[in-house]
């Protein structure tokens, strides 16, 4: 279990890490709608949906689904905090080590369960 202290600076983690994201997301689709002219993507980027995933898979920007991909990770992560939940793998149920969480906070299992699950999914990568 994470003392009180260590949740909140996690917590702290998270918030800026998912802003940063946002930002990120918002630039690469600017940058996306400057070479497409697609109006598809200033829908995107005002509507701040970014979980409009459909949309960012049918514009084909690999990078921003990435991005996407992480900050749904992030808002798991968020989900699991508010249930009490984070920081014990979502699978085998062991403490994530608070380094690890720190170094990537949406980390919702451990390492040995994380490769596990990157190998079940044969890229290495997260899918949608
Ligand atoms: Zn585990």
């Amino acid at each position: 279990m994470l003392d009180e202290t260590t949740l909140t600076r996690l917590e702290a983690a998270l918030a800026r890490r998912r802003a940063a994201l946002e930002q990120e997301i918002r630039a690469k689709l600017a940058a996306a709608r400057e070479v497409t002219g697609s109006e598809a993507i200033d829908q995107l980027i005002e509507g701040g949906d970014y979980a409009n995933a459909d949309l960012i898979a049918a514009l084909d920007l690999a990078e921003v689904q990435r991005d996407v991909v992480e900050l749904r990770a992030l808002e798991v992560a968020r989900a699991r905090i508010a249930a009490g939940t984070y920081g014990a793998c979502a699978e085998c149920g062991v403490d994530i080590p608070v380094a690890r969480l720190e170094a990537y906070p949406a980390a919702i299992r451990c390492t040995p369960c994380q490769t596990r699950a990157e190998s079940r999914a044969g890229t290495g990568h997260s899918r949608l």
